[in-house]
């Protein structure tokens, strides 16, 4: 007897709603397993619930894997403008909030809701709360579930990444791709909070304040906004760093681009000896900010050593984060599926006919700002083309 469904994808989220309904529409019967309740969870608390869905800049170079090339196929054969174009098909009114970042006027829902009409137009059989609690290929895929088992010449994989675990992200499809042959990047939380240990305690007690900064770690640098927090710092300059941070590594902060802190404070002695250190500095910085920074008395006082050194410290203050708020907090996960074992066209495993892994599961991970949705969508269309 024919098989009743030509693929299975697992994981009803950006990049399996993408898959199924691009493959239910050429025609094919597509079967979408999900172990939760509902679809598209994390697409509902995106973007503080309006969904940043992509990035009008999006370019592969504002994306980190192992492989820097393999994600150019994809985002160029499934550009953010296609995904504006069916948003727009669906009447949904969108903004772009800043450096290119395009988000819902309303509800996130708005685009669940999108996903979904597009895989009832291709007739795609959905199927919440599937756990899935076996894999295997006689001849093809085989998928148990306490609720039957489900067979298909294809199977996608799109899972997603361990980012957030209370709601139901698993590493699932790492030990697939363990199980059929194919190597895993080390994942790690990215898009994280990091935190502060001993030597920078004082910083704590500025929880809630925002500097405009440029964090930057090896050869990546972010010009945004710098957070301190309760535990450490966040905000999206500290966000975007720590997808390039390593456990070890010294991250620095300019908290005042563009000025040359030591030659301002130095020209300000100059200008107005009898003026507070703390003043001065609260003329560049947030007040609490400058009150942690400043020692008491006026700037005739201090040598010009010291404030040459406060004034580099300003430039770039390094430090060496204890550690990051982990996958509890992680936007994403990087590393992932390693690309060497995937064809880059159709995000098929080159050793496994019929297995494809697409979105966070892959070790292609995006910056703050739409992109890892747009990679979503781009390798869950390419998938879609082939199943
Ligand atoms: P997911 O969307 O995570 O979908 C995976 C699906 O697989 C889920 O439905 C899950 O239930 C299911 N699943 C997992 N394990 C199993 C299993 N073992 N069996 C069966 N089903 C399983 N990115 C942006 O571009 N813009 C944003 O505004 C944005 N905001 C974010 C806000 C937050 C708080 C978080 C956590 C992430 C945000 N991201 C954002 C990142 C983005 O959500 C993910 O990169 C994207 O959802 C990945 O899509 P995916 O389809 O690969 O995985």
């Amino acid at each position: 007897a024919p098989t009743p469904y030509d693929a299975i994808i697992i994981g009803a989220g950006a990049a399996g709603l993408m898959a199924a309904f691009t493959a239910g529409q050429r025609g094919r019967r597509v079967l979408l397993l999900d172990h939760a309740e509902k679809a598209g969870k994390k697409i509902l608390i995106s973007g503080g619930g309006r969904c940043n869905f992509t990035n009008r800049d999006t370019a592969p170079d504002r994306f980190l894997s192992a492989n820097p090339h393999f994600a150019k196929s994809a985002l160029g054969r499934y550009t953010a403008t296609d995904f504006v174009a069916l948003v727009e098909r669906h009447g949904i009114a969108w903004h772009e909030k800043t450096l290119g970042q395009l988000f819902c006027d309303g509800s996130a829902r708005a685009i669940v809701a999108m996903l979904l009409g597009e895989c009832e137009i291709g007739g795609v059989d959905i199927r919440l709360d599937h756990a899935v609690t076996a894999i295997d290929r006689p001849d093809d895929f085989r998928i148990a579930t306490p609720h039957g088992s489900f067979t298909a010449p294809s199977l996608v994989i799109a899972t997603g990444g361990p980012s957030i675990p209370k709601m139901g992200a698993t590493g699932f499809a790492y030990d697939v791709a363990r199980r059929f042959g194919l190597k895993v990047v080390e994942p790690r939380p990215a898009l994280v909070p990091l935190t502060l240990g001993e030597p920078d305690m004082a910083f704590r007690a500025l929880s809630g304040v925002a500097v405009p900064a440029v964090a930057r770690c090896g050869r990546a640098a972010f010009p945004e906004a710098a957070l301190f927090t309760h535990r450490g710092l966040s905000g999206p300059a500290i966000l975007q760093i720590s997808s390039y941070w390593r456990n070890g590594e010294a991250i620095t902060l300019d908290m005042l681009p563009g000025h040359d802190a030591a030659t301002a404070l130095l020209a300000a002695k100059r200008a107005r000896p009898r003026a507070q250190l703390r003043t001065v500095l609260a003329e560049l910085l947030p007040a609490r900010l400058a009150d942690t920074l400043a020692t008491p008395g006026n700037l005739a006082d201090l040598p010009d050593k010291t404030l040459a050194a406060l004034g580099t410290r300003l430039n770039g203050w390094s430090f060496t984060p204890s550690g990051s708020e982990g996958y509890a907090k992680a936007e994403v996960t990087v590393g992932g599926v390693d690309t060497a074992g995937l064809n880059q066209k159709t995000m098929a495993a080159k050793a496994v006919p019929g297995l494809h892994f697409v979105g966070e599961a892959v070790d292609v991970t995006g910056w703050l700002g739409g992109y890892n949705f747009q990679w979503a969508w781009a390798s869950g269309w390419s998938a879609g083309q082939v199943l």
